[in-house]
């Protein structure tokens, strides 16, 4: 359904409608369970959550009916996560291929691709992971060496490609059943024509899966090794060396508003606890200041994500403040979390280790800081690109 307005009457129905869902749903001890189960009762956890979102309808929100979602737009997109973070409630599983994988193949795929991945991906039975950065390969994604080399001629089911190399970085690859990958298609052609996607099974020989854990102590992304794995011509998507074209297509689903809510909301979360503990016992003079500042420029990370939200939903370019949200929010976390680890009281001091360490990856991933104000440099400043000297 489209809104226009998250005042809308038909906005606010759904609002208390998922939100009366939630209190019925969730389960009452989710927040203390959350805190300490052990990484595999977390994902038993969030499995089962991910069947309780899809029966409900909550699952693909803007995939089309005919692919089971419910053409959700913007407003009403943002609307469910703000609730979802509100009520703290977990994420289902499988999220890079309800967001990404699923809205590919719908737009790029074959019937067959459509008819064989779609259903898992919505009903969270198959989980996917993004293999698209390499060591030598992160911003400069094109420049990525990984191959899938044809072996065979025609587009026929003998036909397939071995794929060698290595990604890292790699969320959920643990846990996953199949790798959207981007892997180079020709050494010959140019660059940006010579890249082509893939979808491929993660549980043959030839895949290793190694753990990277975090300076926060979590498992949550992976080395994966390519060595002369397999995957057919039937799962590649889009013609091949259009890989590029295809990624970049794909980049449109990215919904800046939607994604930032969780962000947003535990920031917020961050934020009020900070500014209670500081009021309680302050430990420096301006230490209350300090941290009711930073409350405030949390906020205008919400009005951000309205407006973003807004634009998109009334068919305007948002991208380009998509990037300066981003760039905003991702800095904003890690100077509260800078701030919580100097002014906090004892009692929260663990809390504000894992979230100064949690924090640093936000400039990083989904696009670096640095790369982020490149870009809005040029595209929204008319900045130029140096000429080599
Ligand atoms: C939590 C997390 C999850 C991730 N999940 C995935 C995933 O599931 N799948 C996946 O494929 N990848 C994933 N990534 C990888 C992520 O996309 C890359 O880390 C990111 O693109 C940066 O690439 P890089 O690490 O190679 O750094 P590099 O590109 O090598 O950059 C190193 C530093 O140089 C700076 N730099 C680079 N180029 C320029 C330039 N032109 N101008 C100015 N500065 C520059 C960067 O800003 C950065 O500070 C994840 C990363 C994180 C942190």
């Amino acid at each position: 359904m489209t809104f226009t307005s998250f005042n809308d009457e038909a906005a606010l129905q759904f609002r208390a409608a998922v939100r009366a869902w939630l209190e019925r749903e969730l389960p009452p001890d989710w927040s203390e369970r959350h805190l300490t189960a052990t990484e595999d009762e977390l994902y038993e956890l969030r499995r089962e959550w991910g069947k309780k979102l899809h029966a409900a309808g909550y699952a693909g929100l803007s995939w089309p009916r005919a692919y089971g979602g419910i053409e959700a737009g913007p407003i009403q997109e943002a609307i469910f996560y703000d609730e979802i973070a509100n009520a703290h409630a977990p994420e289902g599983l499988g999220r890079i291929g309800r967001v990404m994988t699923g809205p590919l193949i719908i737009d790029c795929g074959t019937d067959e691709q459509k008819a064989r991945y779609l259903p898992g991906i919505l009903d969270g039975s198959e989980i996917w992971c993004l293999g698209y950065s390499e060591p030598t390969a992160g911003s400069d994604l094109s420049s990525l060496v990984c191959t899938a080399t044809r072996e065979g001629e025609g587009e026929g089911d003998g036909e397939r490609y071995r794929i060698r190399g290595r990604k890292i970085w790699t969320s959920f690859a643990h846990h996953a059943d199949r790798c959207q990958l981007l892997a180079r298609t020709s050494l010959e052609r140019p660059r940006y024509q010579n890249i082509s996607m893939f979808l491929v099974d993660m549980h043959q020989p030839g895949v290793t899966v190694l753990p990277i854990i975090t300076a926060a102590g979590d498992h949550s992304f992976n080395e994966v090794l390519f060595e002369d794995a397999v995957v057919t011509v039937a799962d590649r998507v889009g013609p091949e060396h259009e890989g590029w074209r295809i990624f970049q297509q794909s980049l449109r689903h990215e919904r800046g508003g939607a994604n930032a809510i969780s962000y947003y909301r535990e920031m917020s979360h961050q934020a009020s606890v900070l500014t209670s503990c500081c009021a309680r016992h302050a430990r420096y003079p301006g230490a209350l200041a300090a941290a009711e500042a930073v409350a405030d420029e949390v906020n205008v990370v919400r009005w951000h994500i309205m407006r973003i939200t807004e634009l998109e939903a009334n068919g305007l370019p948002s991208r380009d403040t998509q990037l300066v949200l981003k760039l905003f929010w991702s800095e904003l976390w890690q100077k509260l979390s800078d701030l919580g680890s100097r002014l906090s009281c004892e009692a929260h001091r663990e809390f504000w280790r894992y979230s100064y360490l949690v924090s640093r990856a936000a400039t990083v991933y989904s696009g670096t800081a640095e790369i982020q104000r490149n870009t809005i440099a040029r595209r929204l400043l008319g900045a130029k690109r140096k000429a080599a000297t």
